[in-house]
């Protein structure tokens, strides 16, 4: 079964180099493509079995297809993948990259709640604070401007660095406050911990906070009320809604082009994290653990082809990804795997991106989703109708 996909994506790629002929290839050069053939075709192996380690140490209790969402929500009705072909055209291809960061310590990843619960947070010494001052020199280098995704909790315990954020020009938004998944949650309690979140930011910045971002990218089918609920509490912009194959996240066939959430309440402009697209599979990549153990070519190619049909390549990380020396949790096998993974190569890639394309945090990209019109090379017409 994965043998029939993995070849399309090893042929689809090859094809999508230049001919032999326009590079005076040889024998050598056919022996090498032939073995990228087979390299890739290994690699989209592990696209698909590696994305299933992301948070093993959980599972979701129920099919999120078949949930129901809150009966004082109206359903929100997704807009097909093939929306992403009805743009105006010519397009013109992005120029800019958008970069995100989840700002959350080594000790509140998904993969380790069961490991370090969340009453025990407050026995561990922060590492967040460090990473993120490392970020921002990184950052600063290669001119680069991102958007800080910060947990509530740690804005609460270190609000100094959530003024230098700011300060430094980068943009802040919500990534909740105590990081659980949102499909976990029932609406009211979502609703009070995204406003936990909010007030920790903006007292500690005194800037106005317009985005969103679900922990785990936990806003599935299952918790598609969430998006009310956000456009309720005045957010512009989300970006939670990965629109790939997974166990734990994920709305498969859902847009990979940024596009606009209709609630009848507002507008709520949804910008999907980067895939990379072989027919109608869709890969996640570019950030996180998948930009951490897939080589940076790959990354490299998802970002291109977004960039090539207008959308806009949205890359994240998280700031222990760039520490090598965190302490080492005691979880399963899977969670030590999808965390501490790649740690060394990290820093090192992240730098190689930076240097390659520009850079620019959302909020200077959002309002674009909204209009529609050939002058807007970023803009995708996706509506999402209220029902
Ligand atoms: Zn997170």
């Amino acid at each position: 079964m994965i043998s029939i996909p993995g070849a399309t994506f090893a042929l689809a790629l090859l094809q999508t180099g230049p001919p032999l002929a326009q590079l005076g290839g040889t024998r050598d050069d056919s022996l090498l493509l032939l073995m990228l053939g087979i390299g890739l075709l290994l690699l989209s192996l592990l696209v698909q079995g590696l994305t299933r380690l992301v948070h093993p140490d959980r599972e979701i209790d129920a099919n999120p297809d078949q949930a129901a969402a809150p009966s004082e929500y109206p359903a929100i009705e997704l807009v097909s993948i093939a929306m992403n072909e009805q743009t105006e055209k010519p397009r013109m291809a992005a120029t800019r990259s958008l970069l995100s960061v989840d700002v959350e310590d080594y000790f509140q990843t998904e993969a380790f709640s069961s490991v370090a619960p969340r009453d025990t947070w407050e026995s561990y010494s922060l590492r967040v604070v460090d990473n993120t001052k490392r970020l921002l020199d990184l950052f600063d280098a290669y001119d680069a401007k991102a958007t800080f995704f910060v947990l509530g909790w740690v804005a609460d315990r270190a609000p100094q660095i959530v003024r230098e954020i700011s300060a430094r020009g980068h943009e802040l938004a919500c990534h909740s406050y105590w990081h659980r998944t949102i499909y976990s949650l029932t609406p009211d309690v979502f609703r009070q911990d995204t406003r936990d979140a909010v007030k920790a930011i903006e007292d500690a910045a005194g800037v106005r906070v317009s985005g969103y971002r679900a922990p785990t990218w936990s806003i599935t089918r299952k918790s598609l009320w969430a998006i009310n609920v956000l456009a309720e509490e005045g957010f512009e912009y989300d970006s939670s809604v990965y629109p790939v194959h997974h166990d734990l996240y994920g709305i498969p066939g859902a847009m990979t082009a940024p596009y606009v959430w209709k609630t009848g309440h507002r507008d709520l402009v949804e910008i999907p994290p980067a895939t990379f697209s072989v027919g109608n599979m869709t890969f996640p990549a570019a950030g996180g653990g998948y930009l951490r153990i897939f080589p940076l070519s790959y990354s490299r190619m998802a970002i291109d082809q977004l960039a090539q049909r207008s959308q806009l390549p949205v890359v994240y990380l998280h700031p222990w990804e760039i520490d090598p020396e965190q302490p080492r949790l005691n979880g399963p096998w899977k969670s030590r795997l999808r965390q501490y993974w790649g740690l060394d190569s990290f820093e090192l890639k992240l730098t190689r991106l930076l240097a390659s394309y520009r850079f620019v945090p959302f909020r200077q990209q959002w309002r674009d989703v909204v209009q529609t019109g050939p002058e807007i090379p970023f803009t995708m017409p996706g509506v999402v109708v209220a029902s």
